[in-house]
């Protein structure tokens, strides 16, 4: 597994492997890695003849400065998962690499970045815009795969490679879990052994509302699942919307014939959880 720093070098390395007719296949991720990110890497290697992978916890989606400084690096193991999970190249580049001056664009995504996280987290998609497209021109993968536990991120995603006309085919990856159900986040390293075994009534509780869907309207379900989560004293709910899959507009009734996700994001203690659940 080749570990490259530099942009010049990453893309002269890919121009090389496209040149012999390679289908490039890219994972990128913050690091402290789990077995969500290297479901991706699988898929990827499934998928594509080369899988980079790109480790940079990238400050522009950090709208808030202690979860940047307390986010996780585990650069070494991340490296020993990955090449044992099959990963070819692994792109790991200095803050200044990415960012040698401050970058201004900004990105109109439309709705999709009003609501949710956008709305609760402002800056933070435009962020993830900055560096999704900093990566892209770097590693020019045919494929991105990105995980669908960051059900919005992909919305935006899409829409960023339609915004900037990139040649990006942009696949969803399923949500890797716990055993218990809670949805595997590099953040859960940083949950209390209190808060972790509290975490798990999150997903419990989205599963439950999926059958619910028969006998409860939209607004009931969604005090039903925020009621259930803060029942429990070390859990607050930030939000918990039901959306259109794709425009990620707020729906009024379960009956619009189109797929409906069910996102939440929920306080245990400092740590900012995020789900959901595609009903
Ligand atoms: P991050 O390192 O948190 O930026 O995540 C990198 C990629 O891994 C993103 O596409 C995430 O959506 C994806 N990912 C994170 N957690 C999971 C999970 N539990 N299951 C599947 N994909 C995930």
């Amino acid at each position: 597994m080749l570990v490259i720093k530099t942009i010049e070098e990453i893309s002269h390395h890919i121009q090389g492997l496209k040149g012999s007719g390679k289908v490039i296949g890219f994972v990128p991720t913050m690091g402290a890695l789990h077995q969500g990110h290297l479901s991706l890497i699988q898929a990827a290697n499934r998928q594509a003849d080369i899988t980079v992978a790109s480790i940079f916890v990238n400050p522009t989606q950090f709208n808030n400065p202690d979860d940047l400084k307390n986010y996780p690096r585990t650069f070494t193991r991340d490296l020993e998962l990955l090449e044992k999970a099959g990963c070819d190249i692994v792109f790991a580049p200095s803050e200044n690499e990415m960012y040698p001056k401050k970058d201004e664009r900004t990105f109109d995504f439309g709705e999709l970045d009003k609501v949710m996280e956008g709305e609760h987290r402002p800056g933070h998609f435009n962020g993830v815009g900055l560096i999704v497209s900093k990566l892209f021109d770097a590693v020019q993968p045919h494929k991105a795969f990105f995980g669908e536990k960051d059900f919005q991120q992909v919305a935006v995603v899409k829409k960023l490679v339609q915004l900037l006309n990139q040649n990006v085919e942009i696949i969803p990856c399923p949500t890797i879990r716990e055993s218990d159900g809670l949805a595997m986040s590099s953040r859960n390293k940083l949950l209390s052994p209190q808060h972790r075994k509290a975490a798990p009534i999150i997903y419990e509780t989205l599963a439950q509302a999926k059958l619910l869907t028969n006998t409860m309207a939209v607004n009931e379900l969604k005090t039903f699942v925020k009621d259930k989560i803060n029942q429990h004293k070390l859990l607050k709910v930030e939000y918990f919307e039901l959306v259109n899959g794709t425009t990620l507009e707020a729906v009024s009734d379960f009956n619009n014939g189109k797929v409906i996700v069910g996102c939440i994001a929920v306080w245990a203690g400092n740590v900012r959880l995020i789900d959901n659940i595609i009903f």
